[in-house]
């Protein structure tokens, strides 16, 4: 019996490369290799890991990961910053993978390894050869060069990975790749703020992580995504005196133009308006973001400050910076069990600004403890993305299955060791 060891690069690639390839050699025994140090951030690279282990779960393959050696990959690549996909710097890069994965098949006895990039519509077959069999050469294993695009592989490929809902990344993987495809839409990859905020890649990370676990119990998903309007902050806060005052920035503030020095205008209730840009203070009782719970149409610059700073605030100037984003987000909702389930249960993917938020392990004992009523289908949890901002998820769940959701466990709550049904 021959061992092959696969290196992987992503889900996509790797679901129709590893049934054919099985298919074609039923009497080989697959070892898959993630090693991807070239991928950037590290919360994509966590997320096309995560699709891959789903994708091994399902087809009952042992799954390695490599080492996240991000530095030593820069390295290699140093001086080929600008070349472009299919030029220098991707023939390095595959060396780098390829010659770890030679490495490897080595040290675990296989016969002959193989990668599933050679699935890729992008890459170039003759260019991920020449690797492969450079570096076979210098570790004695042989590499198999495999074209499973042809013939309708790759639609295939497409086929199988919107069937499988699995996350489908949009550029290649490293940070000159990043630039170079997605151009100025490739800084939302590279902002990562605290928590799982909505439409995040750590929102979409945790929902994955979720779903993996409840597969491997073997208890039945469905994935609907949906696109809205995300907004993202980049920078700024409040200052008085040159002392920074604690914030948050309610989602869909606009940005300040430049840099606002100003006084409070009015007050109404607990809202403090300043006299320039549109700038809005509201206190708190305490220093924690809310959800929103109307849709917002208007983009007041607004700031959650504790009720402790009011005087500060009413007597003296207040300096005020932010800058913002509009952009085009995804996000997801995940149900977990039947949708015709007398109870249905809510659980927010997203997590406050504060990080306030339900943790994948809240939601492991969870689904544990009420797993009888899962899998004899009373009862069905749903993942809701983006929840925070007016219940997003919420309305999509609702739209896309028709029934409703029976409660929801809001953010901070602490489930462990519920039994709730
Ligand atoms: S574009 Fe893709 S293959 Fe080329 S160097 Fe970047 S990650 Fe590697």
């Amino acid at each position: 019996m021959e061992r092959v060891l696969v290196h992987i690069c992503c889900a996509p690639d790797a679901l129709y490369f590893l049934k054919r390839f099985r298919e074609e050699n039923p009497d080989s025994e697959l070892i898959g290799f993630f090693y991807d140090p070239n991928i950037h951030p590290y919360e994509e690279y966590r997320l096309r890991y995560q699709e891959t282990e789903r994708t091994c779960n399902e087809l009952k393959i042992k799954l390695i990961e490599g080492e996240y050696d991000v530095e030593d990959w820069l390295r290699n690549v140093r001086g080929l910053e600008n070349e472009p996909e299919r030029g220098e710097r991707c023939s390095v890069c595959f060396d780098f993978r390829l010659e770890r994965s030679a490495r490897l098949a080595k040290e675990l006895g296989c016969d002959a390894f193989t990668t599933t990039l050679l699935m890729s519509p992008k890459k170039k077959f003759s260019q991920l050869k020449d690797s492969g069999e450079r570096v076979a050469s210098r570790y004695g294993v042989k590499f198999i060069a495999v074209d499973y695009r042809k013939g309708g592989g790759t639609q295939e490929m497409f086929r199988l990975t919107k069937e499988k809902e699995i996350y489908q990344q949009d550029y290649c993987g490293c940070i000159y790749g990043l630039f170079q495809q997605k151009e100025e839409d490739s800084l939302f990859d590279l902002v990562s703020t605290p928590g799982r905020r909505p439409g995040s890649k750590e929102e979409r990370l945790f929902i994955k992580e979720v779903r993996t676990f409840a597969e491997a119990l073997g208890l039945p998903t469905k994935e609907v995504e949906f696109p809205f309007l995300g907004w993202i902050p980049l920078e700024g806060g409040l200052w008085v005196k040159g002392k920074a005052i604690p914030s948050f920035v309610r989602p869909y503030s606009q940005s300040i133009r430049g840099r606002c020095r100003a006084g409070v205008d009015r007050v109404v209730g607990n809202t403090l308006y300043l006299n320039k840009q549109f700038v809005r203070i509201v206190l708190l009782d305490e220093f924690e973001d809310r959800p929103l719970t109307e849709p917002e149409m208007t983009t007041y610059p607004t700031f959650l400050v504790p009720g402790a700073y009011r005087e500060t605030l009413l007597e003296n100037r207040i300096d005020a910076r932010l800058r913002t984003e509009f952009v085009n987000s995804t996000s997801s909702v995940l149900l977990i069990g039947d949708p015709q389930a007398q109870e249905i249960l809510g659980i927010p993917a997203d997590t406050l600004q504060d990080r306030r938020g339900v943790s994948p392990k809240d939601v492991r004992i969870l689904i544990e403890k009420n797993l009888g009523c899962i899998e004899e289908g009373s009862v069905s949890l749903v993942l809701l993305g983006a929840h925070s901002l007016c219940g997003i998820g919420r309305k999509v769940f609702e739209e896309t299955f028709g029934v409703g959701i029976t409660r929801i466990i809001g953010y901070g709550k602490v489930l462990l060791n519920a039994k709730l049904f």
